[in-house]
Order: structure tokens, then C-alpha cells, then sequence
């Protein structure tokens, strides 16, 4: 019931090429690990084939340098249309290649489309100021692209991610070629497809379907690529970052990992807390950069809210995540199941209360199952580490300003949330905690207005909101000298 695969080429220069090399590797189902498709490999050969294309259709001379700022927006809204058109076939070869639940990823492809509108609707209000110069001068300000950009993405959320990146280099009017993640590189080339038919012209989107360290180092290490923007795990981005200082200084947008925080105070709507610190969590199988991956109870109601938590993931329905009833699929691949259980393990060892799961489901497909630890400290790996699987940590806490300090005591700083009644506890926590993102009384809501982005070891840059295409332009200033004519 794997639906139709059309698209397993690569994409360069708006047509569907296989890799110089001939070669292909397997897409798979993660619900029981069947290969799905073969996907080009593509490697340094065709990353230079795409962004030469890239490079060709950024020329000033070029169709696209030629466009409107109005017809670039007018294009992307018709790429938003194109993608509403096919939600249902995008968010079906997503759940089968991702094991993100239907109903999840049903969302994100909306999300998609709202982002792909957002973008469309910045295209043709980028504009430059007038200066004040001192002497006798006029200045003004021109935001151009800033060129070919490098577009590398995660596994975990791969329709939301190719859609936020390449719609907010194509508004400032950038040229790209992306690189998806090798575990989900199906829908990138369907959503390639549509750019086609959205009239993009050739050479503004490539997708290069493949490795890391052969097609991903290659665009960083690129001297014609002006800029990367990277989606993924902090030791990938720190060596991302090195790479785009070698063959020319690339821009760098890196959007990391997290460790987030979710307090939850005495006063808190228990209910509500142990609803959405489980979905904080647990959603997509925990494979969320920004997952409540660390859970602080007040001490008035930590034995409550512990029986309740495990409760809810007791309840939590496991299944084929293409079952509209289903809430938990497959972890995407076997490595990440094993790592992810593999943590578990330390967290036993470290002496973390398990309270329910901790184990695989079966031996087909990738299933973890709902995991709850109580009794988290501070010291132990699960506390510290991301683990990207659906493993609820919680720790308990006495004050406010104490957890403020458990809170940013790490690395990364991505997101973090409190529940409680009390405006002045919220307001604090939202001034003190380091993190790009602060929910109360909810989490996860994101949305395209909304800036994303980390503090700390959780990335450089913002993606999403009004200034997101910033981060795809260089400011040109323009002096004319003035003399004096009385
Ligand atoms: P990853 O291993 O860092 O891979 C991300 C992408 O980088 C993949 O396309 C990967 O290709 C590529 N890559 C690997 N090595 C490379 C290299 N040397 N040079 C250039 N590219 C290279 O991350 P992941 O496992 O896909 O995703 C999980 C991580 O992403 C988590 O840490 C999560 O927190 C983070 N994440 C962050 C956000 C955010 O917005 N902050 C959102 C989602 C995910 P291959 O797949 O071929 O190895
Ligand atoms: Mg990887």
C-alpha cells in the first residue's frame, strides 16, 4: 500500500537525471523495513552539475534575475496551490518514508503550504532605506541575493523543511540545490515536480538525492555556493560551519539540536500540562529538534502529574502510521532505534526510575515504545544528551528560580515551556530561560510568522517570520556625492 513512485532522479537543471556514477541506494519503509524505491547517489560530480545550473540561472541575465519581484511571489503562491492540490499524496510518501503518523503529517504539509504563502507574500517587499549621511552625500541601501545557497536537510521533518528553506531563498531571489536527508529523499523530488510546474525556470532548484559526506560536503566545500543553510545535529552543523570557511567564507543558517525545557508549576491546569508535555514529547516518535526533552514537576504536584504522565503513555496508540487512529510509528531508521535504546539502557543504569516502555516493539519495523522516566538528576546522560526518540524525562524542582538555572544549564538553548496561572512566574521564566522559543500553557505551536531558531549550540540564524529573508540577502550601499548647488 506504498503509494506511486514517480520521482527517484535527480533534479538539475529541471530535468530528471540519474547520478554520473550510475549508482543508487535503497528508500525504506521504516514501518517494517522494506525498500520502497532506488534513489540516484548523487555525489561531488552532480553537486558541481547543480550548482553550475544554479550559478547559470542566477546571472543577471537570467529568466529568473529578470523576473518581478511580484511574479516571484506570484509563482510561489503557485507552488502553495500545487502542493494543497497533492496533501494527501505528499503526506502519504512521507508516513511511508518517514513513519511520521498521517495525521501529523497531514498537519506539516499544511504547514507547508501556509509557509510556501508567507514566503510568497515577502517576495516583493524587500526593500532598502534612505541614510542619512553626514556631508554631502545621499546614501541608500539595495537587499540583493546573496547567490547560489546550499540547502541541507533533516529526516525528521523533511516536506516542512525543503518547503521553509528553498520558498525563502527563491522570494529573496537565490538560486538553489538541495541535499535531503538519505533516509527521506522522496518527497524533496516530488516537491522538485511541482516546483517545475509552478513554472520555475531551469537551474533555480535542483535536488541532489545522496550522501552526507560525499554530496553534502561537497556543496559546503563549494567555492561557486555563497551560502548553506543546514537543518540537523550540532556535530554535523560544527563541521558544516568549518567547511563553509574553506573554499570561500559561505553564510551560514544552522538550526541544531535542543535539550528543551517544559516546567510545569504547582498552579498549573494539570490536565493540560500532562496532555501537551506527552505531545511535546512523544510526537512523531520524539523526533522533534525542539521535543520536551526535559519535563520539570514542581514538587506540590510531582507525584500527580507522574502518575498521570504514565497513564497518557500507556494509552498512546502504536500502529502503521498510515492508520488515521494511529498516534506512534516507527523510529526512521534500525541506527536510531538502537540509539535511542541504547539511552534508555544509560538511563536505567544511571539509576532513572522507569516507569513504563523502554523497550522495541516486535522485530519488524523500527517501534519504540513510549518510554517514561521519573527521578531524572541533572548529571545523568539522558538528562544531558538529545535523545530524538520518545523518552519523557522528568525531573522534579522546588523554586522557580532554581529550575531557571536547571533549565539553562546545557549546551543547546532551541525551545522551552512553563505551565502555570501566574503571569509573573511566566514572564520571568520567558526573560531568564535561554532558548529561541518560549510556549506557555502550550508547545509546539509554530507558525510561518513566527521566528525559529536557537540560542547557544542550537543553531545560527532564525528561519520563518517577517526578517527570515534576511538571511538570503546582502545589504548593497549605494553613495552619490551631492554638491552643493546653493
Ligand atoms: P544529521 O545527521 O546532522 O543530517 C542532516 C543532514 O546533513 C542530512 O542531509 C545529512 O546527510 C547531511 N550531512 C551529514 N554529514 C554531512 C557533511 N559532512 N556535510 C554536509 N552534510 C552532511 O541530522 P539528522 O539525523 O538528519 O537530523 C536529526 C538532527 O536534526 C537532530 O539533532 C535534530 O535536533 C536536528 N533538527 C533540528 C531542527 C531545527 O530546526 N533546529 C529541525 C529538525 C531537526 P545524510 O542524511 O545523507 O547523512
Ligand atoms: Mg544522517
Amino acid at each position: 500500500m506504498a503509494p506511486e513512485i514517480k520521482y527517484t532522479k535527480l533534479f538539475i537543471n529541471n530535468e530528471w537525471v540519474d547520478a554520473c556514477s550510475g549508482y543508487t541506494f535503497a528508500a525504506y519503509a521504516p514501518h517494517d523495513g522494506s525498500v520502497i524505491a532506488q534513489v540516484a547517489e548523487g555525489d561531488r560530480a552532480d553537486i558541481d552539475l547543480a550548482v553550475t545550473a544554479a550559478k547559470a540561472a542566477f546571472h543577471r541575465d537570467s529568466k529568473w534575475r529578470l523576473l518581478d519581484a511580484s511574479a516571484r511571489g506570484r509563482l510561489l503562491n503557485k507552488f502553495a496551490d500545487l502542493i494543497q492540490r497533492d496533501a494527501q499524496y505528499l503526506g502519504e510518501l512521507e508516513c511511508c518514508n518517514n513513519g511520521m503518523n498521517i495525521r501529523m503529517v497531514l498537519g506539516i504539509v499544511q504547514k507547508g503550504v501556509n509557509g510556501a504563502r508567507y514566503a510568497a507574500s515577502l517576495a516583493d517587499k524587500i526593500q532598502g532605506d534612505t541614510i542619512p549621511a553626514d556631508g554631502d552625500l545621499f546614501s541608500y541601501t539595495l537587499k540583493q541575493p546573496v547567490g547560489v545557497c546550499g540547502l541541507i536537510l533533516p529526516w525528521n521533518a523533511p516536506i516542512l523543511m525543503f518547503v521553509n528553506k528553498v520558498c525563502t531563498a527563491l522570494a529573496a531571489g537565490c538560486t538553489v540545490v538541495v541535499k535531503p536527508a538519505e533516509q527521506t529523499p522522496l518527497t524533496s523530488l516530488a516537491l522538485a515536480a511541482l516546483l517545475k510546474e509552478a513554472g520555475v525556470p531551469a537551474g533555480v532548484v535542483n535536488v541532489v538525492t545522496g550522501f552526507g559526506p560525499d554530496a553534502g560536503a561537497a556543496l559546503t566545500h563549494h567555492p561557486d555556493v555563497a551560502k548553506i543553510s543546514f537543518t540537523g545535529s550540532l556535530e554535523v552543523g560544527k563541521q558544516i560551519q568549518q567547511a563553509a570557511g574553506k573554499a570561500n567564507l559561505k553564510r551560514v543558517t544552522l538550526e541544531l539540536g535542543g535539550k528543551s525545557p517544559l516546567v510545569i508549576m504547582n498552579d498549573a491546569d494539570l490536565n493540560l500540562a500532562v496532555t501537551w508535555a506527552a505531545h511535546g514529547v512523544f510526537g512523531n516518535q520524539g523526533q522533534m529538534c525542539f521535543a520536551a526533552s526535559r519535563t520539570f514537576v514542581q514538587s506540590g504536584i510531582y507525584d500527580t502529574f507522574v502518575k498521570k504522565a504514565v497513564e497518557f503513555a500507556r494509552n498512546i496508540k502504536i500502529g502503521n502510521p498510515s492508520d488515521p487512529n494511529v498516534d506512534h510509528g516507527p523510529q526512521v531508521d534500525g541506527e536510531i532505534m538502537n540509539r535511542v535504546l541504547a539511552y534508555i539502557e544509560k538511563g536505567k543504569k544511571e539509576g532513572a526510575r522507569l516507569l513504563t516502555g523502554g523497550n522495541r516493539i516486535g522485530t519488524t519495523g523500527y517501534y519504540v515504545e513510549p518510554t517514561v522516566f521519573a527521578d531524572v538528576e541533572d548529571h545523568m546522560t539522558i538528562a544531558k544528551e538529545e535523545i530524538f526518540g520518545p523518552v519523557q524525562c522528568i525531573f522534579k524542582f522546588e523554586t522557580l528560580k532554581e529550575v531557571i538555572d536547571r533549565a539553562n544549564n546545557t549546551n543547546y538553548g532551541l525551545a522551552s515551556g512553563i505551565f502555570t496561572k501566574n503571569i509573573n512566574d511566566a514572564l520571568h521564566f520567558s526573560k531568564h530561560v535561554e532558548a529561541g522559543n518560549v510556549w506557555i500553557n502550550t508547545y509546539l505551536a509554530s507558525t510561518a510568522q513566527t521566528p525559529f531558531g536557537g540560542f547557544k549550540d542550537s543553531g545560527v540564524g532564525r528561519e520563518k517570520g517577517v526578517d527570515c529573508v534576511e538571511e538570503y540577502l546582502e545589504i548593497k550601499t549605494v553613495t552619490i556625492s551631492l554638491p552643493k548647488t546653493f
